[in-house]
């Protein structure tokens, strides 16, 4: 869970920009001689970010030996025992993530969070929860209505299987619990994901409560993401260890002379040829994080920006491409004015509720924090076999589901969306101002309304988790955030405003969502643990009560780690920012291929989700 940062608002803001900025390491200078080597170079291909998608792309386009393609990330390589024990997954690794905070979100009492977003070779796949899911195919097909030619679950389908191959549990751990899993969902690829077979022993009630609930039940999450089912973890089965980006789709194929991965360096603007009509994107400025030394890549065929759903808007606005008055208040001479850039930014909003419950088994996850014996003879089993508690990483069951399974009161939430008549009262200012974005909205809404009243597409996460702690998080909210530049150092980071519950639907939602959430708990199935809610607080029980409580209880996140979709692939004339062949409206030479290209964010976790569009996203630049 996330920290959330209050008071000391602009103290706190200072510090961000601060440690934003390139940081040079104490004592004696180390010339970068890796930086020294690349830079001034031509590459086919400069790939702006060695997360998630950069490194996906990079291994497919490097496959051919004739292409040569530098990567520039900003983390370096980390294999500190956080990144890869799968129980490490439940501590968030600060240190391999970028110092920003966001703005103050005037929906969350102004207060300010944290933004999480990987800094290390790998990005977000380092530091993830690991939890691996797709959206239903319904969220995919949205994405093609909305404009995108190849980009419904068909298009993807083939992409979810290409990066992932899956290993089962142990046969004794699958009769215990009752896991169901279907093989043929996943294919032979290089991410590695797997159910633990150690399982807290209260797990086995807590998702047998759910059969009671008499909802769809699929064997498999990863082919029919309905329901309640078990899923796995990015967690390479043969070691016990994270799978992450960078050991699956870099680490392999290093040794290739045509692929260059240069750390600890910051791609600070895109440069450009030429200008109006004919403007091209022809390299990237660099900042060595060791020396402080700067110099230029030149890319002979693209720059392809994958630093994600927070960072690739901001180098695209340092550089000149993003909303004009944005631009003019930093002082970034425009190059050309692309409203959508910073705009159409979402994230899942998770309520973390939490019950406290009695005659919990042992162990229980929290053993291993309360009893140093337990700890240490879980660590041991682990250094010694691979097995037990510590292979276990924050759990391996999902509830997601449609509205109307959530609540009776769907349909006349969801009539809301339309008698909104003008939307622009519930987002952000630049909406009312620029017709394009206002379109691209309202043609979503009316996608929205469709999956809000769908029993193939869900709108409620409730992660199956063998405690008390029982989240909810709305999937599919209609309030939108905004990224723009600190207008008095733009290089410092980007602001970011969630904007989170400005419009008062998503409020609604998350309060059914509680209230089915109490409703479960209340089960006589789970009657042995005798729930007490601690969060928000049974007391609180209409929307008000139950929203302004969790605000003040600071339990409303504004994310659940998952920010994207704020440089849109749409049609130009809905506000889009990237065409589907991902390339930037406006600019040769430029695509991106990270998580600011999501249209409509599907419900899910998205690391499964970016490799598969990193995937295809390869393939559509080799015009396979
Ligand atoms: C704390 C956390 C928990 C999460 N939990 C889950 C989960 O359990 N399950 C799940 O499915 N998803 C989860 N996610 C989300 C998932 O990891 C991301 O959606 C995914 O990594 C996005 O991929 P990306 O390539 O778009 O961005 P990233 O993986 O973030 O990669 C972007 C990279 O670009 C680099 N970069 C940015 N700007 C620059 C620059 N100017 N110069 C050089 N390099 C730059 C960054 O350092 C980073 O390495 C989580 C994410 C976080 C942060």
């Amino acid at each position: 869970m996330m920290a959330p940062l209050y008071g000391l608002v602009a103290a706190a803001q200072l510090l961000s920009l601060a440690s934003f900025a390139i940081a040079l390491p104490n004592g004696p200078i180390r010339r970068d001689a890796a930086f020294a080597a690349a830079k001034d170079q031509s590459y086919d291909y400069v790939i702006v970010g060695g997360g998630l998608t950069g490194l996906v792309v990079a291994n497919r386009l490097s496959e051919d030996k004739s292409t040569s393609v530098l990567v520039i990330e900003n983390g370096y390589i980390d294999d500190k025992p956080i990144t890869s024990i799968p129980y490490m997954a439940s501590m968030l690794n600060v240190a391999d993530m970028w110092p920003i905070l966001s703005a103050p979100d005037p929906g969350l009492n102004n207060t300010v969070w944290d933004v999480r977003v990987g800094n290390v070779v790998g990005g977000g796949s380092v530091v993830n929860g690991m939890q691996w899911d797709r959206g239903a195919d319904a969220d995919y097909d949205a994405w093609e209505e909305l404009g995108n030619e190849g980009w419904g679950f068909d298009g993807l389908a083939k992409y979810f299987k290409k990066s992932t191959h899956f290993t089962p549990p142990s046969r004794s751990t699958v009769k215990q619990f009752g896991i169901t899993y279907d093989e043929s969902a996943y294919g032979n690829g290089p991410a590695q994901v797997t159910i633990s077979s150690f399982q807290y022993p209260d797990m086995k009630p807590i998702f047998d409560s759910w059969k009671a609930e008499n909802l769809p039940m699929p064997q498999e999450g990863f082919a029919d993401p309905v329901g309640i089912y078990w899923t796995p973890n990015s967690v390479d089965n043969k070691t016990a260890t994270r799978s992450h980006a960078r050991k699956t789709y870099y680490d392999p194929v290093s040794s290739r002379s045509n692929l260059k991965l240069l750390t600890g360096t910051k791609a600070t603007e895109i440069l450009f040829d030429g200008k109006g009509k004919s403007l091209k994107a022809k390299g990237v400025k660099i900042t060595s994080r060791a020396d402080g030394s700067t110099g230029q890549v030149t890319a002979k065929r693209e720059v392809i920006l994958a630093a994600g759903g927070v960072l690739t808007p901001h180098i695209l606005m340092v550089s000149g491409i993003g909303p004009k008055d944005v631009l003019d208040a930093a002082k970034v001479p425009v190059k050309r004015d692309t409203p959508g850039v910073g705009s159409n930014f979402q994230d899942h909003v998770p309520l973390y509720m939490s019950f406290n419950l009695s005659n919990v088994a042992f162990p229980n996850p929290t053993t291993p924090t309360t009893n140093a014996t337990f700890n240490a003879s879980a660590a041991a089993q682990y250094e010694k076999e691979r097995q037990g508690p510590y292979t276990f990483g924050r759990g391996n069951a999902l509830a997601m589901l449609p509205f109307q399974q959530v609540s009776s009161n769907w349909k006349s939430i969801t009539k809301k969306i339309s008698q909104q008549a003008d939307p622009t009262k519930y987002l952000p200012a630049r909406y009312a101002k620029n017709k394009a974005l206002l379109a691209g909205y309202k043609k979503q809404r009316e996608v929205l309304i469709n999956l809000y009243s769908s029993n193939v597409s869900t709108l409620g996460e409730f992660p199956v988790q063998p405690w008390g702690r029982a989240a909810v998080a709305h999937q599919k909210p209609l309030s939108r955030g905004t990224i723009t530049l600190n207008t008095t150092d733009p290089s410092a980071a980007p602001v970011l405003t969630y904007n989170t519950l400005q419009n008062p639907i998503d409020k609604a939602v998350i309060a059914e969502l509680v209230r089915f959430n109490r409703k479960h708990w209340a089960r006589p199935e789970l009657s042995q643990y005798k729930p007490v809610e601690l969060v928000p607080g049974a007391q609180y029980k209409t929307d008000n009560e139950i929203i302004n409580a969790a605000i003040a209880q600071l339990q409303i996140n504004p994310s659940f780690a998952h920010p994207s979709c704020s440089a849109a692939m749409l049609p130009e004339e809905l506000g889009g920012v990237v065409d589907s062949e991902l390339k930037v409206y406006g600019v040769g030479r430029l695509r991106i291929v990270d998580a600011s290209i999501i249209p409509l964010i599907p419900s899910t976790h998205l690391q499964a989700t970016m490799y598969a569009v990193a995937e295809k996203a390869a393939d559509i630049i080799k015009g396979v």
